[in-house]
């Protein structure tokens, strides 16, 4: 692949893997994009097979030693991490911004969320459950680490999903290797020089590289368990490579989320929410709304209304203050959505606004929203993760229902109502993690996070995504004499 390299700025080469507590490069590396300028403004280390296994080991070595500290001080550590990434936002939302495109708001948001996952998720208590307690026994349930955890994670949202990863992983008493994606490496490579100061050696490893690198993990022998963030394709073939050591799996996949809107809201003041709940990131979010079924009482206007939205906000450079949003992250994504945007023409759907790229450097495609389309078209079936949204007409609830359930997805599901009660029955009726009535985004560290179908695998987050990091075992004593 032919790369520019960005001609204004110097090509950074300071990128380092945590391997063992020490900052080390690798002999061969890999560019990184701007995709607000298509260039190259980096070079990332690219992690061998043998750095993979030094970081296992070391992981390994260290399991005990961590796994043995108590909950409240791992925790202490976690939070003392988290206290060092707010006080590098500014270096670490600039850097997040050059590599991923958002704006830099957005890019700060992500850090500061991220950083506060520390906090919230060791706050949350693990404790022994009681099962039975009688004259003659005593069950309990505890919760103990797997192991060395490998957690893979995807290039949108790369700080808050290593993060969620990190401390929920370090704080059950795992130890981990991690391993970015290769498209948005380097943030989450400046945290693990930010960990170094912090955790004992072994305890965090962040490794970068390509895909190739997520497949050594995968097969590793001496990994427990895979936390995975990323599209379903990858997801399957994970769990089939951990199925030969058994390893645990949680499976974070993609989504095709689909909000349901009746007939008694106000046009005008669900269609900003619709737009910025499906837009949002440029569309790159796993839980945004992908497909939107109107009630054809207000389908026009509907559809009108969002398309206005999409028509006041500016695509631009993430470093320019007037952006509101930035470009698609990668060339894979950006020409996956072109061809979806050409599959949209010649399905002869209506495209309200956008269905072009602007003509100019970077991954931008204008924000798209179409109407009159095809259940069956590639833009209703698949995953767009972009800024394309389909908007669909249906005239009886129970036939809208249906719609939004046909599909292999389940992430998460919304309706949109001024009747609460007729939205809880509707939501509870998604087949989805997530279903929500009246808002389609807003996770959390103490909700529980996943998909059903095909969207997933396991939850993360919350006292049930914590358990996903250990494994159950029953202590039973019999208090019979034994005499
Ligand atoms: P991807 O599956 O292509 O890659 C994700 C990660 O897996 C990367 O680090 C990649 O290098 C690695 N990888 C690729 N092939 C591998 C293999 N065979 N074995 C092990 N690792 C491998 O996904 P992506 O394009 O980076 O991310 C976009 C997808 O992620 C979308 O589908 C999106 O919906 C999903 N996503 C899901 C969630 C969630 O929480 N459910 C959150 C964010 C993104």
């Amino acid at each position: 692949m032919a790369i520019r390299l960005e001609e204004s700025l110097e090509i950074e080469e300071n990128f380092t893997h945590l391997i063992d507590g020490k900052l080390e490069g690798s002999e061969s590396s890999f560019p990184v994009i701007n995709p607000s300028t298509e260039s190259a403004f980096a070079k990332c280390p690219d992690a061998s097979k043998e750095q993979l296994d030094k970081a296992v080991i070391a992981a390994r070595a260290a399991f005990n030693g961590w796994a043995n500290r108590s909950y409240n001080e791992r925790a202490e550590m976690l939070r003392r991490f988290g206290g060092a990434i707010v006080e590098h936002t500014e270096s670490l939302s600039e850097l997040l911004t050059r590599e991923q495109g958002k704006p830099l708001v957005q890019a700060k948001s992500e850090i500061q969320r991220a950083a506060a996952q520390y906090d919230r998720i060791t706050r949350i208590e693990i404790c022994p459950e009681v099962i039975a307690d009688d004259d003659s026994q005593h069950i309990e349930l505890h919760y103990r680490p797997l192991g060395v955890v490998g957690a893979i994670t995807p290039w949108n949202v790369p700080v808050i999903l290593a993060s969620g990863k990190i401390a929920q992983a370090l704080y059950t008493g795992n130890t981990m290797v991690l391993k970015p994606s290769p498209y948005t490496p380097l943030s989450t490579l400046r945290l693990g020089e930010l960990a170094a100061k912090i955790f004992p050696a072994g305890v965090l490893n962040i490794l970068a590289g390509g895909d190739e690198l997520g497949i050594w993990m995968t097969e590793h022998p001496d990994i427990d368990k895979i936390s995975f963030t990323g599209s379903v394709a990858t997801g399957k073939k994970v769990m089939a490579s951990a199925a030969s050591g058994l390893k645990r799996v949680t499976l974070e996949l993609g989504g095709n989320d689909a909000a349901i809107v009746l007939e008694d809201v106000d046009p005008k003041k669900v269609a900003p929410k619709l737009f910025a709940a499906a837009f949002v990131n440029s569309g790159q979010i796993c839980a945004a709304i992908k497909r939107v079924y109107v009630h054809e009482s207000l389908y026009e206007e509907l559809a009108d209304a969002i398309a206005e939205e999409a028509k006041k906000v500016k695509f631009g450079d993430g470093l320019d203050p007037s952006s509101d949003y930035g470009p698609v992250n990668n060339k894979m994504q950006f020409e996956k959505l072109v061809d979806l945007i050409e599959d949209i023409k010649q399905s002869g759907a209506k495209i309200l606004t956008g269905g072009d790229v602007p003509d100019r450097a970077g991954y931008y495609i204008n924000p798209t929203v179409v109407v009159d389309v095809d259940d069956d078209a590639r833009i209703v079936k698949e995953e767009q993760f972009g800024p394309v949204l389909p908007i669909l007409k249906f005239s009886d609830v129970e036939e809208g229902i249906r719609r939004a359930n046909d599909t292999r997805f389940g992430l998460s599901g919304s309706v949109w109502t001024n009747d609460l009660a007729k939205g809880e029955e509707i939501a509870a009726r998604l087949q989805v993690g997530t279903a929500r009535v009246n808002q389609h985004l807003g996770m959390s560290p103490d909700i529980p996070f996943g998909g059903a179908k095909e969207s997933g695998l396991g939850r993360e987050y919350s006292i049930v995504g914590l358990k996903g990091y250990m494994e159950p075992e029953v202590v039973h004593i019999n208090k019979d004499s034994i005499e």
